[in-house]
């Protein structure tokens, strides 16, 4: 018993005693010596590149992404108000009904992030996959058609008039914040909505300018798509568009998107109203091509 009772003080006295001392050896090192820092240098460095990294990747996780082997067409849908009354209204049932379709046969919706990637890397995270996008931010984009994207899980991008924000049917600058946070991206329409193709330089410029500027700044972002008002566009659009800082910019030209139409004139599909289920499937499947 005697024997045990020694080793007990002395596991004791190690624990009392140990933590002061590396401790001490510690604050030891940390104040007189270089090359820790160095150290903590290389490790600093290698977190910033994960962060970095993570941030990309947080975005747009490609890791299960399969590649194809030549120029992926993919369709991107042209929607503009979710209500009922002309041929750019689509009824709310007919929408619901268009993404439970696409939910059911397993489409991706796409980000313009992820859009990006498609159709410049020919990578994609399914070989489903559209791309929705609204024109005009009319309100019912937020009180109709955000719901049931919500309900899918599914992303989509509003193209907002600069000068409509807060102003009749259209979006609040509160709705489209609450969207941006919740899987739909906001981006230019430009500032008053007229036809580029029929406007000076300059003034296609400022349209195009000012407008990155403002959904720069009230959504804290890089606006980087950009929708011509009535697909309306000329030889120095596509030159200004690109100058101006967008990534991509879409027209109203019907077919599939893809890289050789030029990222600054992408064509898109027109979803009218009355389509039927399979009227919808066949147009998004003529829009894809492998
Ligand atoms: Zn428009």
């Amino acid at each position: 018993m005697g024997k045990y009772r020694v080793l007990w003080m002395v596991a004791l006295l190690g624990i009392l005693i140990l933590p002061g001392c590396s401790q001490g050896i510690l604050e030891g090192i940390g104040t007189r010596t270089a090359p820790p820092n160095a150290e903590d240098d290389i490790v600093v460095v290698e977190a910033a590149e994960n962060g970095e990294g993570q941030e990309v990747e947080g975005k747009i996780d490609t890791e299960d992404w399969i590649t194809a082997e030549s120029d992926v067409q993919r369709p991107i849908l042209m929607y503009h108000s979710i209500s009922e009354g002309n041929r750019l209204r689509v009824p709310r049932e007919e929408f619901r009904s268009q993404m439970a379709w696409l939910r059911e046969n397993g489409y991706y919706t796409l980000s313009p992030e992820e859009a990006f990637l498609v159709l410049t890397e020919n990578r994609m995270p399914s070989e489903k996959c559209v791309w929705l996008t609204f024109d005009d931010g009319y309100t019912d984009n937020f009180t109709e058609a955000y719901p049931i994207l919500k309900e899918n899980d599914m992303k989509a991008t509003v193209f907002m008039i600069g000068k409509s924000i807060d102003k009749g049917h259209h979006l609040t600058e509160n709705q489209m914040m609450e969207m941006s946070g919740n899987g739909i991206s906001i981006e230019s329409h430009t500032i008053n909505h007229l036809e580029l193709n029929r406007m000076t330089a300059e003034q296609q410029e400022a349209e195009m300018v000012q407008s990155k500027g403002l959904f720069d700044r009230i959504l804290d972002q890089d606006t980087t798509v950009l929708s011509y008002p009535v697909g309306r566009y000329n030889e120095v659009t596509l030159r200004l568009s690109e100058e101006a800082g967008y990534k991509m910019a879409v027209t109203t030209e019907p077919r599939g998107a893809s890289r050789e139409q030029g990222m600054h004139a992408l064509h898109r599909v027109r979803i009218s109203p009355g389509l039927s289920d399979g009227g919808f499937a066949s147009l998004i499947e003529n829009a894809s091509n492998h």
